[in-house]
């Protein structure tokens, strides 16, 4: 077995079968590689993907995740990445959301998936848009 640690996710694509995602020293999703690409379950992992340059947006400008990572001595209450977030709202700022199931639309196990936010439904779903 191989552990790679890596901020390049067009690397992880190439090598790996499972991706842990991590944020501010938590795991924030966990995915079979190709799923994880096809669709994310978390805001963070979905701004990874987003960032990286595409030969079919070429000349189209960059995402990028705003703001910056947090210091690690002052980590943010609540969800850690709620500053930087797209979908935060107030129970992102007040609670630590848990590393959920990710299930299919009918409940079922996607097993190996999950995701530390509280919106992973409405970011998976929108994700596949
Ligand atoms: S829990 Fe809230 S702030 Fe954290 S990633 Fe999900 S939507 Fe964003």
């Amino acid at each position: 077995g191989l552990i790679l640690i890596t901020h390049d996710l067009g690397v992880v694509a190439d090598v790996a079968d499972k991706i842990a995602v991590m944020y501010a020293g938590r795991i924030v999703e966990t995915a079979p590689v190709h799923e994880l690409y096809a669709s994310p379950a978390h805001p963070y992992t979905k701004g990874l993907l987003d960032s990286i340059p595409r030969l079919d947006q070429k000349g189209q400008e960059l995402y990028a995740i705003k703001g910056l990572p947090p210091n690690l001595l002052r980590i943010p209450p609540g969800c850690a990445f709620n500053p930087r977030c797209p979908r935060a709202q107030d129970i992102c700022r007040g609670e630590v959301p848990e590393l959920f199931q990710v299930t299919e639309d009918d409940g079922t196990e996607q097993p190996g998936r999950g995701s530390a936010c509280f919106f992973w439904k409405e970011t998976l779903h929108g994700s596949r848009s």
